[in-house]
C-alpha cells in the first residue's frame, strides 16, 4: 500500500486533502477474495476541519472528532491488539492535541493522521466506516448491545407460549440456542420442552450452556415443593401473589428457569405470567401521576431468614417501576411480600405510593393482561425476571409424596446471556 503523499507539507487547520480513490484497489480487493461488503468500504477524500471530514467512495460522508482519533489510535503504543484494549495513558494524554496532516491511501482502505507531537495514527476504511457517528451506524451497533423488546398485545391475542424450544435441540444446537435467547430477550417468556422429569441437574445443565447459574442466598437450584419449615413462602401450597423474584438484589437476577419434573395433579399450581412493560404503559396513559409515584419513590425491598443454616438480610432501594436515562423501562419491581414495613420516604408520599401501587396491581389482574399456563412435568418455563411478574395460583400439597409438585428453578443474569447471544450471532454471520 503506497499512502498518497500530500503536496502540501504545513496543514491548514481548516482545509485538507486528498483524493483518491485508485479503482484498481478493488480489482486487487477481488482477486484476494476479500468480501464483497469490505470491498466497498473505502475513502474517496479526506479533510480536516473542526473534525475530520471522510467522503466515502459511495458518496456518503462522515465526521470524526479529532480527540475521539487520538483516543482511538490503533498503534502498539496506544492499543494493545491481543486484549483488543486501548492503553493511551490519559494522564499524559493531550486531547487537545492537533494533527498536522491527513492522508488516504491509494485504494481508500487506510486513513493516516499525523499529530502534531509527531505521533502517527492509521485506521482502516472499515473500521472507522463502523464506527461512523452517524445515526444509521449507531443504530447498527446498539442492535448487538440489545434486543428491541415486543410489547405483549392482550391475553386473549397473545399466543402463549408463542414459541416452544426442544431442550435437546437448545443443548446441542448453537442455532436453536440462539433463537431461544433471542425469544427471552424480545417476548419475555419461553418454554423448552423435552427436558425430562427425573434429573434435578436439568436447569443447570441450561444455565452452564448459556454461561453458568446465578446464585443467590437461596442457593444455586432451588427446589419448589411444600417444606415443613419454609424460609420462604414459594415452598407452601398457597398461592403466590403476582411478583417478581429477588427484588431485594441490586443485581438482582436476570432470567428465572423453572424445571417441572411433576405438576399438582388436579385443580391449581397454574403459572400466572404479566409483561409488567405493558401495564407500566398502561398506567402512564391513564393515571399518569401514579406512574410517576411509581417510577420515582424508592421502595425497600427486602428479604430476611435463614437458609441452609446461614442468616441473611437483604435490603434494596429502588422505584417499582425503574427507567433508564433515555425513559425506557428496564426492570420492575414487585413482590408483596418482600417489601420492607420500612419505607424511607417523606411522609406525604405514603399514601399516594400505595393508590399507586393498587391502581397499578389492578391493572395486572385484568384478564386481558395475565396469561395462565399449567407448565408441564418435562418443560422449562423460562422468563425475563426483571421484566415478567409471575405467580401461582394455590395447590393442596399431596401427601403422598409421589403426587407432590416439584418445580427445580435457576437463575441466569442478562450480561451472560447477551453476551453469549453476541458470540452466537457473529458467527451466524
Ligand atoms: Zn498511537
Amino acid at each position: 500500500m503506497q499512502p498518497l503523499r500530500p503536496t502540501l507539507g504545513k496543514l491548514l487547520a481548516n482545509t485538507f486533502i486528498t483524493k483518491v480513490h485508485q479503482r484498481s484497489g478493488s480489482s486487487a480487493a477481488a482477486k484476494l477474495g476479500v468480501h464483497p461488503q469490505q470491498r466497498r468500504v473505502a475513502v474517496s477524500r479526506a479533510r480536516l476541519q473542526r473534525h475530520l471530514e471522510l467522503t466515502w467512495l459511495q458518496g456518503s460522508s462522515s465526521s470524526f472528532p479529532l480527540t475521539w482519533l487520538r483516543d482511538n489510535c490503533q498503534c502498539p503504543k496506544c492499543f494493545h491488539p491481543d486484549s483488543k484494549s486501548r492503553t493511551v495513558d490519559w494522564a499524559t494524554c493531550d486531547i487537545t492535541i492537533k494533527p498536522k496532516e491527513v492522508q488516504v491511501s491509494d485504494d481508500g482502505k487506510t486513513v493516516i493522521v499525523d499529530w502534531l507531537d509527531a505521533h502517527s495514527s492509521r485506521y482502516s476504511a472499515e473500521w472507522l466506516h463502523s464506527r461512523r457517528f452517524e445515526e444509521d451506524a449507531r443504530k447498527k451497533w446498539l442492535s448487538t448491545y440489545k434486543q428491541e423488546k415486543e410489547i405483549w398485545q392482550s391475553a386473549e391475542e397473545t399466543e402463549f407460549p408463542r414459541k416452544r424450544f426442544s431442550f435437546e435441540g437448545v443443548m446441542s444446537d448453537d442455532g436453536q440456542l440462539l433463537q431461544w435467547m433471542l425469544e427471552l430477550e424480545r417476548f419475555g417468556v419461553a418454554v423448552l420442552e423435552g427436558a425430562g422429569c427425573d434429573d434435578e441437574r436439568t436447569v443447570r445443565k441450561l444455565a452452564d450452556r448459556v454461561a453458568f447459574i446465578r446464585r443467590t442466598h437461596y442457593g444455586e437450584e432451588f427446589s419448589v415443593k411444600s417444606k415443613m419449615e419454609p424460609s420462604n413462602v414459594a415452598y407452601t401450597g398457597q398461592a403466590l401473589q403476582l411478583h417478581t423474584d429477588l427484588p431485594y438484589y441490586e443485581y438482582k437476577p436476570g432470567v428465572n428457569m423453572l424445571h417441572c419434573l411433576v405438576q399438582a395433579e388436579g385443580e391449581g399450581g397454574e403459572n400466572q405470567l404479566v409483561d409488567s412493560l405493558r401495564v407500566a404503559g398502561q398506567l402512564k396513559q391513564s393515571h399518569p401521576e401514579f406512574y410517576k409515584a411509581l417510577s420515582t419513590i424508592p421502595v425497600d425491598w427486602t428479604d430476611e431468614g435463614v437458609e441452609e443454616g446461614r442468616p441473611f438480610r437483604s435490603l434494596y432501594r429502588a422505584p417499582v417501576i425503574c427507567e433508564d436515562s433515555t425513559g425506557k423501562v428496564f426492570r420492575v419491581n414487585y413482590s408483596q411480600p418482600q417489601r420492607d414495613s420500612h419505607f424511607s420516604v417523606p411522609v406525604e408520599q405514603v399514601e399516594t405510593w400505595y393508590l399507586a401501587l393498587k391502581q397499578f396491581t389492578q391493572l395486572m389482574l385484568r384478564a386481558d393482561n395475565r396469561v395462565e399456563y399449567k407448565v408441564k412435568p418435562g418443560e422449562i418455563l423460562s422468563f425475563d425476571n426483571l421484566r415478567i411478574c409471575h405467580g401461582r395460583s394455590g395447590y393442596t400439597p399431596a401427601v403422598n409424596q409421589i403426587y407432590e409438585r416439584h418445580i427445580v428453578g435457576a437463575y441466569l443474569d442478562w450480561d451472560e446471556i447477551r453476551c453469549r447471544i453476541r458470540v452466537l450471532s457473529q458467527r451466524e454471520q
